[in-house]
């Protein structure tokens, strides 16, 4: 018998985490958000070293990710992945901004290719980036996959503002705890 369902799920532990009526002001604030989902992930050991989150135009949160990969016996759960799916939920859109501008998604990690993908049609106005796809590369033995050269490039000629770097340290702190810890691949 074939599967005809499947359904994908955060730990139990980020809804004790996260304050869902908070109000994220700036982009430090959306980011420190997904990199402590991405150290809170590693801690609990409930997937790999990514997190992300989608907010409104007012920084009020639509939904949270994490890795979730190996827990969910899943390619697709990355953490990005999980917040567009959750996003898309909880909104009732299928392209999050669609009457709605000003979504943003924050990440602690770089987009692979899988996600970066997915961003164009998720409907975000601003993407933001904590450490590098080659701070990845780097750190662990995550492979991000072929992105285009020209990969910010291709965003903002289809209206997706972005922004890297932001709160860089913070999430490379969390990749290299991670491969400390023997860097399970997730
Ligand atoms: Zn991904």
């Amino acid at each position: 018998m074939l599967s005809h369902d499947a359904r994908l799920a955060l730990p139990d532990w980020v809804g004790a985490e996260i304050d869902a009526t908070a109000v994220y002001r700036d982009d430090e604030a959306r980011m420190a958000l997904a990199v402590r989902l991405s150290a809170l992930n590693v801690e609990r050991g409930t997937g790999g070293p990514f997190g992300a989150a989608v907010f409104d135009a007012q920084g009020r949160l639509l939904a949270v990710g994490v890795n979730r990969v190996v827990p969910e016996t899943s390619s697709i759960a990355h953490a990005e992945m999980m917040a567009y799916l959750l996003a898309q939920k909880h909104t009732g859109r299928a392209r999050l901004n669609d009457g709605h501008p000003g979504i943003t998604l924050a990440a602690s990690g770089q987009p692979c290719c899988m996600c970066y993908g997915a961003t164009f049609w998720a409907g975000i106005d601003t993407l933001l980036i904590g450490a590098s796809s080659a701070d990845v590369m780097e750190l662990t033995d995550f492979d991000e996959g072929p992105l285009p050269a020209d990969w910010r490039g291709e965003l903002e000629r289809r209206g997706i503002a972005v922004r890297e770097g932001v709160l860089r340290e913070a999430a490379r702190e969390v990749l290299s705890r991670y491969a400390a810890g023997g860097g399970i691949h997730y």
